[in-house]
């Protein structure tokens, strides 16, 4: 067997059941930090597993004796846990990078130094509706109130539509680090896996992210109705935004497409991201692979990042009862080329991601038709 490097995951949920399945499939060992039994261990069986959270200073500290390269399949983990153990094994991307990106207000001020087109913003130190007030006669209205900090499926983010909006803005968001972002009029929005390697930053095609009450729902891989001058300057400003940080892996670049062409980042995840769940189906090698080659110094040959096959992901998330998304996977099974993927995460809770489907097909349209009839299970299921 080849002795490969121990991989210790911060995070044993469906990022980590991905990366684990894919590791396995090479001989590594993965030892994860998580719950007892949560989705990524349930696929890993050894004693090398950490039980706690990735928040915990002491857990992540037994993490890391374990394992010769840590890495996470969240952002929102203990940078100052990271920090300590850095001088006794190799954390990939860099703890600096995930504690600038954890925090988006931080992650933007780096961002804006290299040039990266983002929305305008404004930081709230006071968190008055007085404060807001100011920052909505200058970004206008409306404007996104977010929170810098524990964000996700867009919880952390309000719209504030007219000053009337403030009280109920702050309370929405009360005990929480805010910022406020100026609209983006954008007429779709993009995203661009990039897998930052020891020799650069290589990066998947350009696909559309459909979002619905602020979750990604759909992802179509290539974008549909995008010129290729844009797939390719969308993949350029993933790269560039990317190099920003230190070190290795797989990053998540999400961007606006404004009505005049132009891109805007929306925000990067330093990490294996939703809009990259197609490349398993899609792709010779899987974000997931070219993470753990990444992070191991392992070859990734460009060429494997290419597109194979038009592809179309649905998540499939917890809808009006516990159990919808067993019926949303039910209806998948009889969809033709759909690879369906659940993360075994127990009971649906509304929101909840709890599996998707990936269709391929030769052409864009076959891959429309043919999960259309699932999609209208999945609307007539949403809680
Ligand atoms: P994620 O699950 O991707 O981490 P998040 O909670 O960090 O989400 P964002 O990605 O910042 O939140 O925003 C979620 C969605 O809200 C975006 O995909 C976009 O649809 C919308 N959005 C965010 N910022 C703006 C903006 N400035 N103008 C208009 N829409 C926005
Ligand atoms: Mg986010
Ligand atoms: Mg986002």
């Amino acid at each position: 067997m080849w002795n490969s490097p121990k991989v210790g995951i911060l995070g044993g949920g469906q990022l980590g059941r991905m990366l684990v399945e894919s590791a396995n499939r090479l001989n590594i060992q993965c030892n994860v930090l998580d719950a007892e039994n949560s989705p990524a261990k349930q696929i890993s069986f050894h004693h090398g597993h950490v039980t706690g959270s990735f928040k915990e200073r002491e857990a992540v500290r037994q993490l890391a004796k374990t394992c010769d390269v840590l890495t996470a399949e969240i952002e929102h983990v203990d940078t100052y846990a990271l920090e300590e153990v850095a001088s006794e094994v190799r954390m990939e991307p860099s703890w600096q990078a995930i504690r600038t990106i954890q925090n988006k207000f931080n992650q933007k001020e780096h961002l804006r130094k290299y040039g990266i087109p983002m929305a305008d913003h404004r930081e709230l130190v006071e968190n008055t509706p007085e404060e807001l007030a100011k920052v909505g006669e200058q970004l206008g209205y409306p404007m996104m109130l977010k929170s810098k900090t524990m964000a996700y499926d867009g919880r952390g983010n309000f719209r504030v539509n007219s000053k009337a909006d403030i009280p109920e803005a702050l309370e929405a968001l009360k005990d929480r680090p805010l910022y406020a972002e100026k609209w983006a009029y954008f007429k779709m929005e993009l995203a661009v896996m990039a897998i930052k390697t020891k020799d650069g930053v290589l990066s998947y095609p350009t696909v559309e992210t459909v979002q619905e009450d602020s979750i990604c729902k759909l992802v179509y891989a290539p974008a549909r109705n995008v010129s290729d001058k844009i797939n390719q300057e969308a993949q350029a400003l993933a790269r560039k935004a990317v190099s920003a940080f230190e070190g290795k892996g797989a990053f998540g670049v999400e961007m606006f497409l404004l009505e005049d062409n132009s891109l805007m980042l929306c925000e990067i995840a330093s990490r294996i991201h939703n809009s990259g769940h197609w490349t398993i189906e899609g792709c010779a090698l899987s974000q997931f692979d070219s993470h753990m080659r990444a992070i191991l110094d392992l070859p990734v040959p460009a060429k494997s990042l290419e597109i194979r096959t038009p592809s179309i992901m649905l998540n499939i998330i917890g809808g009006a009862t516990p159990d919808s998304h067993l019926k949303a996977t039910e209806a998948a099974l009889s969809i033709p080329n759909a690879s369906i993927h659940l993360y075994s995460k127990g009971d649906a809770k509304p929101g909840r991601k709890m599996g998707h489907v990936t269709v391929t097909a030769a052409t864009m349209h076959e891959a429309e038709t043919m999960i259309q009839p699932l999609i209208d299970v999945v609307d007539e299921m949403r809680a």
